[in-house]
């Protein structure tokens, strides 16, 4: 699938691989991206949890540059989904600009959210999906990552990030194993255990994110996030790994262009 790489700036910047912006009119999300980019971030991928929101991340990647997305249908949705929800996804997943289905996956830490039962078949089909049109996953894993982590092997993915990870080691070493990639969020400047871990994670493994608008860094722990905060996390980040802020943007920009933007050549 042919993604349009010119606008990703050359210039070492930090980009959001994981935001939810889709509750933003577009005077706002200009507002948000402009303030992105002065922070020195120059592009953010924006993820749908469901049918509704991925139409919105259809449209704004559409009208903004430097928005990427992500559609899918996450294991929050309690609602039945509608009979032609294959149909729709599998339209939504050619619009401009849309990178990879997600964010999608299993949770079985929350009791508001429906049964493994029932995420289960629609996290499967989505992963089918995902191989059968060559596209990298957006995983949502909470206390699944070894399982979550198989399934993807199971069902031949090869590109996958696992978002806003937040497990212990076994999770971790679950992931690399499989060929996967990790994105740690702000939790990063306030847990001193996973900013280690993320200090450990190989670098080509490895991306930020804000999850915007939830899980902003300290600072502004508890407030509305925003893109432009990722660059609180990377500095983090790269300051618990002894490298140049130059040196992790590079690695992160290229390992964003490797997982999203290369064919997996099978
Ligand atoms: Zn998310």
């Amino acid at each position: 699938m042919g993604v349009d790489v010119s606008l990703i700036d050359p210039v070492p910047s930090w980009i959001d691989c994981h935001a939810h912006l889709d509750a933003l009119s577009d005077s706002e999300l200009a507002d948000v991206l402009a303030e992105a980019s002065a922070a020195g971030v120059s592009a953010v991928c924006v993820a749908a949890t469901d049918l509704a929101s991925s139409e919105i991340v259809l449209r704004q990647c559409a009208a903004f540059p430097a928005v990427r997305g992500a559609v899918g249908i996450g294991p929050f949705p309690a609602d039945p989904l509608p009979g032609d929800w294959e149909a729709r996804l599998g339209s939504l997943l050619r619009g401009a600009r849309v990178i990879a289905l997600g964010e999608i996956g299993l949770d079985e830490s929350n009791p508001k959210y429906p049964p493994i039962s029932r995420q289960l078949p629609v996290f499967e089909r989505q992963l089918e999906i995902a191989r059968q049109a060559d596209l990298p996953v957006i995983l949502h894993s909470r206390g699944a990552e070894a399982r979550v982590a198989l399934l993807c092997r199971e069902h031949g993915i090869r590109r996958a990030i696992f978002h806003c990870f937040t497990g212990d080691s076994a999770s971790l070493e679950a992931i690399l194993a499989g060929g996967y990639s990790v994105s740690f969020s702000g939790i990063v400047t306030f847990s001193r255990s996973l900013l280690e871990r993320a200090a450990e994670v190989p670098i080509d493994r490895l991306f930020i994110e804000t999850d915007s608008p939830f899980l902003s860094p300290v600072p502004f722990r508890g407030k509305i996030n925003r893109p432009c905060r990722v660059a609180i996390t990377g500095e983090a980040i790269a300051k618990a790994r002894g490298i140049a802020t130059e040196a992790l943007q590079a690695a992160i920009a290229d390992n964003f262009r490797r997982l999203f933007m290369e064919p997996s050549g099978t």
